[in-house]
């Protein structure tokens, strides 16, 4: 009983942007657990190579698939070949990404256009193509992912900032359309974790103590402490848990 209750053995898992960084740490968080995971990113070669690693290290069943997330029409196409190859997937985290720093004043509206399409309309599409087959089977699990950036500003990322924030909310949104099809929609925030998407935040020192002083955990976070959070919400455990924002942050958004 205690062990079902987290079961998430044989459930098929798609996790967009897992070639590298945190979706690669969350797909491989759930193939340990036995999952059957598809890996995704732009480059289809590099997430096969990916996928290869992650199934040597972890014992499961790893496919890959890549495409364009800012692309409607190649997504949904994309997601009908890949229901057609695997079936619909059980679990979905939106995970791709992207940052683009600058103050607000200097701010590009190619890079703005940039973060709306790769961080926002990106979950539209890609959960839109998927939720009428999850519909219909009566099952699913959907975890976006936001950021500390989903409840606060912070300088020269005030676009970013607004796409988190639109996670948060189309999170909701979601939840209020697809729990009565038993489809449980909720996000997870992660805070601080070094990848190559803040490089240059972790390579600066002045960041780095900013970071340890601004957590109350006074440290950046382990790409492994994303994973408990994310079992939880993939898992029968949350089946009456819909709409909510969890985040992964070592207390930062908890304090001034
Ligand atoms: P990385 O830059 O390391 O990884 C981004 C991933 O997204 C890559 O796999 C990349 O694949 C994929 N991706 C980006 N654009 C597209 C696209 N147009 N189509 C398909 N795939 C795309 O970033 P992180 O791992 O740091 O970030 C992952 C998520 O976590 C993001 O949503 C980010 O906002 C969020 N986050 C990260 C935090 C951190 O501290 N790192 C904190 C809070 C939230 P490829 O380039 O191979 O195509």
């Amino acid at each position: 009983m205690k062990q079902a209750l987290f079961d998430i053995s044989d459930r098929l898992a798609l996790v967009t942007g897992s070639s590298r960084g945190l979706g690669n740490a969350l797909a491989r968080g759930l193939a340990h657990q036995g999952a059957r995971v598809i890996l995704h990113g732009r480059d289809l070669d590099k997430v096969k190579a990916e996928a290869d690693k992650v199934a040597q290290d972890t014992g499961a069943t790893v496919e890959a698939i890549s495409f364009d997330v800012t692309d409607a029409n190649a997504t949904k196409q994309a997601l009908e070949t890949l229901i057609d190859n695997y079936g619909t997937p059980d679990i979905l985290i939106n995970n791709a990404g992207l940052q683009r720093r600058a103050p607000f004043n200097e701010f590009d509206t190619a890079d703005w256009d940039a973060l709306i399409a790769t961080n926002l309309s990106s979950l539209f599409y890609v959960s839109r193509a998927l939720t009428p087959a999850m519909s219909e089977r009566g099952s699913g699990k959907i975890i976006n992912i936001g950021s500390v950036q989903s409840k606060l500003a912070r300088e020269t990322i005030a676009p970013y900032s607004a796409t988190k924030g639109g996670v948060a909310l189309l999170t909701q949104g979601m939840a209020a359309d697809l729990a009565r099809f038993n489809i449980q929609v909720n996000c997870i925030s992660p805070g601080y974790f070094k990848t190559e998407m803040n490089t240059a935040l972790w390579q600066d020192p002045a960041f780095n103590q900013w970071v340890e002083k601004r957590t109350p955990a006074q440290r950046w976070g382990h790409f492994d402490e994303l994973v408990g959070t994310l079992i939880y919400l993939c898992s029968g455990a949350s089946s009456f848990v819909s709409g909510q924002n969890i985040f992964v942050d070592g207390g930062m958004t908890s304090v001034v």
